[in-house]
């Protein structure tokens, strides 16, 4: 315990420096705005974010997290403009995001799984988990396959597809066609099946090629969101518009590394 005369003493000493401290006000500005970055730097911190993205019951529903976009939302422009962009991220995307979080808790997921072994799995699970599992996975794979500036096919990738498609030009014409011809909403994907083979296809909704529900199944190496909140905004009814402009902007070395990976 302190003694009578310490307390008084240290009270004062701390009195003392709050009023230094008042009187400086350029000072005090200072503080309070390194604290704020402090705090910024704390919560986007990765000591932060594993406790955030724990499996315990205090934070159950962020374990699944969108990453930050890797360009400007107007960085695609003008073949997708950037009110679309910023809608389909912060709206769509991460209502995916809130609700597999959300799934992820009332159904006991096992988050130590990688998404695509649970997508391999989704039978078992609930239509929500489905929907949701799907529309993150493949709203994630779908912004990392943009670029602002389009690439090409690397030489194995470049070689596969025109062994299979003919051409680079041939396969991009019946990619689209998958794409304009889905009925309603969903995706196109280009995918290399367990026979290292690959294929077009699409699928309704947020299903995805990894899905044992989906009726050509492999790893997709990219997609294309043809539900018309992707598009709607710049190019109304004419989807086959914003496919044309979407070659301009799709990122072959990301697609090339996923299918360099397989
Ligand atoms: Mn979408």
């Amino acid at each position: 315990m302190l003694n009578g005369s310490a307390v008084p003493k240290q009270l004062g000493n701390f009195i003392t420096e709050i009023k230094i401290s008042m009187k400086n006000t350029s000072r005090r500005k200072f503080i309070a705005s390194s604290a704020a970055v402090a705090a910024g730097t704390l919560l986007a911190g990765s000591s932060v974010n594993k406790i955030f993205a724990g499996t315990g019951n205090n934070q159950p529903h962020s374990h699944f997290k969108q990453e930050p976009l890797g360009y400007a939302y107007n960085a695609l422009e003008p073949s997708i403009d950037a009110l679309t962009m910023e809608i389909h991220y912060t709206k769509h995307a991460a209502a995916y995001c809130k609700a597999i979080n959300e799934a992820a808790h009332t159904e006991n997921l096992d988050v130590s799984k990688p998404i695509e072994a649970i997508l391999k799995d989704i039978s078992k699970y609930s239509a929500k988990m489905r929907n949701n599992a799907g529309g993150h996975y493949n709203h994630e794979m779908f912004w990392k396959s943009l670029s602002p500036k389009t690439t090409q096919p690397s030489a194995k990738l470049a070689e596969a597809i025109i062994k299979t498609f003919g051409s680079v030009d041939a396969f991009k014409t019946q990619f689209s066609d998958a794409a304009k011809s889905r009925f309603g909403s969903g995706w196109a994907w280009l995918l290399v099946n367990n026979d290292k083979k690959l294929l077009i296809s699409s699928t309704p909704n947020q299903d995805n090629p990894l899905m044992d529900v989906a009726d050509v199944k492999g790893m997709p190496l990219f997609g294309l969101d043809v539900w018309e909140h992707a598009y709607y905004l710049k190019y109304q009814n004419k989807r086959a518009d914003y496919i044309d402009g979407f070659w301009k902007v799709l990122n072959w070395d990301f697609v090339s590394e996923r299918f360099d990976k397989i």
